[in-house]
């Protein structure tokens, strides 16, 4: 059998979290603060090298990541091994002073939560009155620091909620300069919750669920076009299909 060697690896180094978003119940959970240490996290990344053919890109996932302390040192640490690294972040706790260290300490790419322009759409579906002018502001300030070597991304679930707002938020981030791809999820069962094939009928989650399945078809349709004219969507053209 040809079994290829891996080429990413996910690294989970925090359940905690600062934002309340509808599609997630992690931060519902009474997880242990307890949780693998930094130096536990560089072990590991040693024990990666030679594994792939290469140096293997490690995606640091949470939770929120920018909250576990030490979090810029590992990545500093993975980025000296040759391998690049990417980030996805609510960027609720981007300032300007974080936003210079993130970019100096070699990340790769930092993909940034963003699920509409419309504030008060992105405010619900991540649970806090403030995020998507925190998430914004984050922006400009890793823009004036991220200097050719550092990629910004967003990345959106698409609910019932912002349905409406798909192809605006494409437009907008292919438009800005700063900002280098744009990757979509749809909205799947929530991180945390019970495994339950119906979770999108029930009480809390079915708000998420868009009812209108033409429009759902309408919007991906649009998503292919546009990616296919150069628009800055990762997403492969048979994942949208
Ligand atoms: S989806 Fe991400 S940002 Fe939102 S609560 Fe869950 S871990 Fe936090």
């Amino acid at each position: 059998m040809d079994i290829k060697k891996p080429k990413t690896c996910l690294l989970t180094v925090t359940n905690q979290c600062v934002l309340r978003c509808r599609m997630c119940h992690l931060w519902q959970l009474n997880t242990s603060k307890e949780e693998i240490s930094i130096n536990d996290c560089k072990r590991f990344i040693d024990s990666l090298e030679g594994f792939g053919s290469e140096p293997i890109e490690v995606h640091i996932i949470g939770g929120e990541s920018l909250i576990k302390k030490g979090i810029l040192d590992l990545i500093a640490y993975i980025s000296s091994k040759g391998s690049r690294t990417v980030m996805t972040s609510s960027a609720y706790t981007i300032d300007d002073a974080m936003a210079k260290a993130i970019a100096n300490s070699g990340l790769s790419m930092l993909n940034i939560s963003i699920d509409s322009l419309n504030p008060e759409v992105h405010n619900f579906l991540r649970g806090k009155d403030d995020s998507f002018q925190r998430a914004m502001g984050a922006i400009d300030y890793l823009s004036k620091y991220k200097a050719g070597k550092l990629k910004l991304g967003i990345n959106t679930v698409i609910s019932a909620k912002n349905l409406e707002d798909i192809v605006e938020l494409s437009e907008w981030t292919t438009n800005n300069k700063n900002l280098d791809s744009l990757y979509f999820m749809a909205v799947m069962r929530p991180f945390g919750s019970q495994v339950d094939w119906e979770w999108f009928k029930k009480d809390g989650f079915s708000e998420l669920w868009p009812q209108d399945y033409s429009k759902v078809g309408e919007v991906l349709n649009k998503l292919i076009e546009l990616k296919k004219s150069g628009y800055k969507i990762e997403n492969p053209v048979g994942q949208l299909q």
